[in-house]
């Protein structure tokens, strides 16, 4: 079995999740007491989340990149960015490293694929559903990106970073996020991507009808299942 490199802490709250999933995915695939080898470089999110709000990103790329240098000297095979938003640094990451960073937004791609999809509807921080870094991606694939409008924006930024990064889950945000997706709908979108990695812990598939793509299940699942492929 391949070791994971998970960077994580971004915020901790997901990063739970991706330990949970790559275990039970291990445990599910391969039975008895399996369970994942996985290496974890938690690092501390409000010295990373100042430098997105400064716009200092080749700060946190540093912050990322020696984490990813230390993950590989401590046997990883490979490595696990446990966020959308910091994959606008991954490529500086991936050069300072002999082993591949698995891409988030390449895995959503793939899996939106899968599911015939064509015009998707994004979900994440104001960085992730604003910039071009991660929807360049979908695009890439041959998908169709459609991102809430201002306020919608608004709204989702500030429920990650005041709310779910801070492990504060509440039914009013919820609500706030339906009506969000409502719209996307609206606008034509075959599915929503859960661009955050906290985005799962707030709402899932039994909240709406359209098709929802998370991205922490996804990334995770891939990681598990790339450990132990043969
Ligand atoms: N975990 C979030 C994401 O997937 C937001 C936190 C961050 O800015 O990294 O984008």
């Amino acid at each position: 079995m391949k070791t994971i490199g998970l960077i994580g802490g971004m915020s901790w709250e997901s990063t739970v999740t991706y330990y949970q999933i790559v275990n039970e995915t291990v445990k599910r695939k391969l039975g008895g007491l399996h369970s994942a080898k996985v290496l974890l470089y938690s690092v501390d999110f409000a010295e990373i989340e100042e430098y997105q709000a400064k716009g200092e990103w080749d700060k946190s790329a540093q912050v990322l990149s020696q984490a990813a240098v230390n993950l590989e000297k401590a046997g990883a095979d490979f490595i696990v960015i446990c966020t959308n938003t910091m994959h606008k640094v991954a490529s500086e990451v991936q050069r300072e490293i002999s082993i591949p960073v698995i891409h988030i937004a390449e895995a959503t791609a793939d899996e939106l694929r899968k599911h015939g999809i064509t015009k998707v509807g994004l979900l994440g921080t104001k960085y992730t559903m604003t910039q071009e870094f991660y929807k360049s991606k979908l695009i890439e694939a041959g998908i169709d990106v459609l991102i809430p409008d201002e306020e919608g924006i608004t709204t989702v930024n500030d429920v990650i970073y005041k709310e779910l990064c801070l492990g504060i889950i509440s039914e009013q945000s919820k609500q706030k996020f339906v009506s969000v997706i409502e719209s996307l709908q609206r606008d034509g979108a075959q599915g929503v991507i859960l661009g955050c990695t906290e985005i799962g812990l707030l709402i899932g598939q039994e909240d709406t009808a359209l098709p929802v793509f998370d991205t922490t299940q996804i990334h995770a699942t891939k990681a598990a299942l790339l450990a132990i492929e043969d």
